[in-house]
């Protein structure tokens, strides 16, 4: 076995500890990654405090973390796809069932035997308890790690592995490109990454947001719009303009707003998870032929895809690099949205 150092919380009081465990000994078609830093996403937060208790109840002790960046340190005997010194990439989950339809698709995370999830699950023998990135290493069957060829700095690369898959996946199912107009609601760790992603496709962009303050960022950003939704007297000039709007959002509001501003046949794409259901008018979507879809992560395929596409036009998340003692700290403010626009944990020197 292979001892790795980690951080984990007991309960959804607890605070973060170091916590050592062990992964299992590379096999055959496994790569040991040397984990180099670990994004902070929403997710994680929810499982520490046991928050989608009713979905997806937390296993404790949590070691979070599914937006994971390292060096390949060890391959196995059967590896073709990676090499000891490669840079690779682990999201939201490191195994499936490899023979239901969703995973022969490429889809992955609908495995209907259910992925094995990054952590807090359990791999596919549904014994052995998964354990995520805020450690430093994992090891994984080389068909679910990604590859990485983004030049330069590792930290801003981490989040793409479940902020930038959520974003690019649907922009690329519902077409954004030159020529369409794309709304991203919200511009936090997703809809930062929803605005680098759409601008880099060719679409014209437009920020919604209730904080006037991020004007100045969204342009910065690649956003060629800003719109406070807090007046509603800014969005009806608007009805009726868009082809596909992302709502990243997940505090309860009011998605016939957007849907109002959608043209005929356009998608409003849920990725946020209110705490309410939404009450949505029919009529809103009857007149205009208009569709709501959600949208989760991606599958390996799409996901490797999305970082070559980051690969290739230069992007990045725009990151606060921290060390694990930080955590709680990051926790609070990102709950707080105080984050501009994802923490990542720097474990290369923890
Ligand atoms: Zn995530
Ligand atoms: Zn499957």
């Amino acid at each position: 076995m292979i001892q790795t150092k980690g951080y984990a919380t007991d309960s959804p009081e607890a605070k973060f500890h170091p916590w050592a465990f062990e992964r299992r000994d590379v096999g055959p078609h496994d790569i040991l990654i040397d984990i180099e830093y670990a994004g902070i996403c929403h997710s994680d937060i929810h499982a520490a405090k046991n928050e989608w208790e009713a979905m997806m109840p937390t296993t404790y002790p949590l070691v979070p973390g599914h937006e994971i960046v390292g060096r390949v340190s060890q391959v196995g005997d059967a590896v073709t796809k990676f090499k000891v010194g490669d840079v690779a990439g682990i999201g939201c989950f490191v195994d499936s069932c490899r023979e239901c339809p969703p995973c022969k698709e490429g889809y992955q995370q609908f495995c209907q035997k259910m992925a094995a999830y990054t952590y807090s699950g359990t791999y596919m023998d549904r014994v052995t308890p998964t354990y995520g990135g805020y450690s430093d290493k994992y090891v994984i069957d080389e068909n679910y790690a990604l590859k990485v060829t983004s030049d330069g700095d590792l930290a801003g690369v981490a989040p793409l592995m479940c902020a930038g898959i959520t974003t690019y996946s649907p922009l690329r199912r519902f077409g954004a490109g030159p020529g369409k107009n794309v709304g991203i609601v919200g511009l936090g760790g997703l809809g930062h990454m929803g605005v680098k992603l759409a601008a880099a496709m060719g679409a014209n962009v437009t920020v919604f947001s209730t904080s006037p303050s991020k004007e100045a960022d969204a342009k910065a950003l690649g956003a060629h719009n800003f719109v406070v939704t807090k007046d509603p007297a800014n969005l009806e000039s608007l009805a009726g303009t868009f082809d596909l709007i992302l709502d990243t959002v997940s505090a309860d509001h009011d998605v016939n707003m957007y849907i109002n501003l959608l043209g005929v046949r356009g998608t409003l794409v849920v990725i946020g998870v209110p705490p309410n259901p939404n009450v949505v008018h029919s009529f809103g979507l009857i007149f205009g032929n208009k569709s709501i879809a959600g949208s989760l992560i991606g599958g390996i395929p799409e996901t490797q895809e999305m970082l070559d596409f980051c690969a290739k036009h230069d992007i990045k998340s725009d990151v606060e690099v921290i060390k694990p003692d930080y955590i709680e700290t990051a926790y609070d403010r990102t709950v707080r949205s105080d984050v501009r626009y994802r923490f990542v944990i720097d474990m290369k020197n923890a």
